[in-house]
């Protein structure tokens, strides 16, 4: 015999989390179900344990989609300042770090326990470490059928997230369950994720691995002003996190290092101010020293700024401003921040994330085809449809 609750929320992160306290608000019953030991482990981990829990530019211009309107209906109806009231209402501390980044002043941790606390003033019941072992649609709902009994519901949100961090619990159920019912799937890949470079490119850069500087990296007319940083595996840092939800494997990128600074004019005047320096010692001013060496003997220069032609300049700035590489692939899932693709949006309602031609079915989070940049823009979209698949379903 099935125990009867109103709504069955599979998937406790932020998505899941948000819809419960919404539903529970509404006066529906609601469980929420999840494999997992602990609920929120992703806001946990987030922000280097400070959870960038969302950003005040957020808009449908920071999503990647197959549908880039979509996203606009949800986000308009939740917003970064009505989540933003929420945590105040909390008297959770925070600050804004940059680029509208809003990050806890303590622990990620007081970002959960403010959820829960809701969920549980919503009279929301949590159950955990519970699998899952299928999803049946019924005349008016839907059976839950678990490792801990069934649970018959009228709707079922699905809010188990993408493929990202395995390690952490991550599956692929929310596709299977689209699969099972018919809707169609965006082709997933891994998102926000580091750059790997072949063999020998990576050799020759092992010089500058923990070096970070500023850059503006592109990716055909996509580009990102943050940091770049050199690893032992490649390249990461914001900037190519950023560029790597764009990037597809044999596309090329472009360096632009302190793409704000003059360098031909800074070489030029050093060479008339003191030619018998070193190109190194003036680029050393303006960037990581192992940078400016590496940059130096990538570009051939052996001779003192004196001895150089000004088309021998322009070659070095060209190559630390216009500097084409071609990345071997990702680090993956493993690393990624986020998953690309998922359940196609056109076979939800952008008002209410219902799958169209199954009602009573949701989808929200990352399962679903809406992929945010870096910098709280994921969590935003996770608060934003988990609060009007609570206001429906
Ligand atoms: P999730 O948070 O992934 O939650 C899914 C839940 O479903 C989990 O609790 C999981 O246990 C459960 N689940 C999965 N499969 C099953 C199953 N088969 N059965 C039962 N339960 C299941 N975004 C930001 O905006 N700001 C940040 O600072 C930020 N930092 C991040 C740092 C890291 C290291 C990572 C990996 C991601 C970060 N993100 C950040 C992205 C953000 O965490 C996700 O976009 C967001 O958590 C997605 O929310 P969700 O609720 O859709 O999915």
């Amino acid at each position: 015999m099935s125990k009867t609750v109103d709504v069955v929320i599979i998937g406790a992160g932020a998505a899941g989390m948000m819809a419960a306290i919404r539903a529970g608000q509404r006066g529906r019953r609601v469980l929420v179900l999840d494999h997992a030991k602990a609920p929120g482990e992703k806001i946990r981990i987030s922000g280097g344990g400070r959870c960038n829990f969302t950003n005040i530019h957020a808009g449908p211009k920071n999503y990647l989609s197959a549908n880039p309107h979509f996203a606009k209906s949800a986000l308009a109806r939740f917003t970064p300042q009505d989540f933003l009231a929420m945590v105040e209402a909390h008297k959770i501390g925070w600050h804004e770090k940059t680029l509208g980044q809003l990050f806890c002043d303590d622990s990620a941790k007081d970002i959960i326990r403010m959820l829960l606390e809701e969920m549980k003033a919503a009279n929301v019941k949590l159950q955990l470490q519970t699998e899952i072992e299928a999803v049946r649609k019924t005349g008016d709902g839907f059976d839950i059928v678990t490792n801990q009994g069934a649970f018959a519901c009228q709707s079922v949100i699905i809010a188990t997230g993408g493929k990202s961090i395995p390690k952490m619990g991550a599956t692929g159920f929310a596709y299977k369950i689209a699969e099972q019912f018919g809707l169609s799937l965006i082709e997933t890949r891994p998102g926000l994720v580091p750059l790997t470079l072949e063999p020998g490119l990576l050799g020759e850069l092992a010089v500058l691995a923990g070096v970070a500087v500023d850059a503006s990296i592109s990716h055909g007319k996509t580009a990102f002003d943050e940091a770049l940083l050199f690893t032992h595996r490649g390249l990461s840092g914001p900037a190519i996190l950023q560029i790597s939800s764009y990037w597809r494997e044999g596309d090329h990128i472009t360096l632009s290092l302190q793409p704000d600074t003059d360098f031909l004019g800074i070489l030029k005047t050093a060479k008339r101010d003191n030619g018998r320096q070193a190109v190194q010692t003036v680029l050393s001013g303006h960037l990581p020293k192992r940078l400016a060496q590496y940059c130096v003997e990538r570009a051939g220069i052996t001779k003192p700024l004196a001895d150089l032609s000004d088309k021998a300049l322009i070659g070095l700035v060209e190559s630390l401003q216009k500097w084409v590489l071609k990345p071997a692939g990702s680090e993956g899932y493993r690393t990624a921040e986020v998953t690309l693709g998922g359940v196609d949006t056109k076979d939800l309602e952008s008002k209410t994330m219902q799958a169209k031609t199954v009602p009573g079915l949701y989808f929200i989070g990352e399962a679903v085809d809406v992929t945010g940049w870096l910098g709280g823009y994921n969590f935003q979209w996770a608060w934003a449809s988990g609060h009007a698949a609570g206001l429906a379903a």
